[in-house]
């Protein structure tokens, strides 16, 4: 959410309404096509003077709900009609607007705070418009994920953006348990998750379950007032959320699995050489060695006739 009483938070001394000289108000320079324009996650100060160019020249704003965008359009002078696009009509609206955009039309998309698609609407759309040879551009700007996994201080790269994780709590461990299957594999990413405050001590609770004694941060109410980003293990967050009970918009930023150690991946293709290597046939070898890892018998079976095939 756009955040009115954001505090002079980093990046307020620019007036967010001057755009570069010349360009106001002109539409040279914004193509026809469809534009997605990022918009400020808090502090209103962070939107760009080209989102404000693109935004005034946009024949139609669509965006998920007219309430949040109107005002941040009022304070820039930006005009153009709104219409909503959210997850329960883009669907059937995709359709009417693709004709719109193959014929000519200068469409913006914008959601209610950040970058449009992430976790927002927008995505069918987009593609629709990109397998439609309409033009698609985009505006980037504030990003909740990206700015947590900066302010973490933990590895920024390679990282993985999940999006919110299952609100149950049964779906919740599942998709937990599929993500160390795949550091089981060899996956070391940073992990990245948005969650509401009321499910914050659960969630955090199970990643520490899931993941153990794991460095992470929660980044809470970013470019807004109260912006805080606490960084300590998973159990230590945990513990503390489970005590003080979060309020705002947060991110969750998990480390990666311990690299040191041979990855799962390589314990397994290890295993898989030995047993090959004493007579098993690629069968019984993928057998032995998904019982012994815990790994799918499947993706075991598919890395044997990979090396059998890379060893001619
Ligand atoms: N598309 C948006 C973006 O680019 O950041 C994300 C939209 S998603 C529906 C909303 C979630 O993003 C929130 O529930 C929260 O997890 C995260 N988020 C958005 N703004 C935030 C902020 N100012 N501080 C921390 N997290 C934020």
């Amino acid at each position: 959410m756009q955040d009115e009483e954001a505090g002079p938070g980093p990046g307020t001394d620019e007036d967010p309404r001057e755009a570069p000289s010349g360009a106001v108000g002109a539409k040279a320079g914004v193509a026809p096509g469809l534009w997605l324009v990022a918009t400020p996650i808090g502090n209103l100060g962070d939107l760009s003077p080209r989102a404000v160019v693109t935004l005034r020249a946009a024949e139609m704003i669509l965006c998920e709900d007219t309430r949040v965008t109107a005002p941040l359009l009022a304070r820039n002078g930006i005009s153009a009609p709104l219409a909503a696009l959210h997850d329960h009509n883009e669907a059937q609206e995709v359709p009417r607007l693709l004709a719109r955009l193959q014929g000519g039309a200068r469409l913006a998309l914008v959601s209610d705070a950040g970058t449009p698609l992430v976790s927002d609407p927008g995505y069918r759309l987009a593609r629709a418009a990109m397998e439609a040879g309409v033009f698609v551009s985009a505006v980037p700007g504030p990003n909740a994920a990206v700015m947590a996994l900066t302010l973490s201080g933990l590895p920024p790269q390679p990282f993985l953006f999940m999006g919110f994780l299952p609100p149950k709590a049964g779906a919740r461990a599942e998709a937990i348990s599929r993500l160390r299957a795949a550091e089981g594999a060899g996956l070391s990413a940073t992990l990245i998750f948005f969650e509401a405050p009321h499910r914050l001590a659960e969630c955090l609770a199970a990643l520490a379950e899931g993941f153990g004694d794991r460095p992470a941060a929660v980044a809470r109410e970013l470019t807004k007032r109260f912006e805080e980003v606490r960084r300590a293990s998973l159990p230590e967050l945990a513990a503390h959320y489970a005590a003080h009970a979060a309020r705002g918009e947060i991110v969750v930023v998990v480390g990666p699995a311990a690299v040191d150690a041979p990855s799962g991946a390589e314990e397994m293709e290890a295993q898989l050489r030995a047993a090959l290597a004493a007579g098993e046939s690629l069968r019984d070898a993928a057998a032995m060695v998904a019982a012994a890892t815990g790994m799918p018998r499947r993706q075991v079976y598919a890395r044997a006739l990979e090396m059998g095939r890379e060893e001619g």
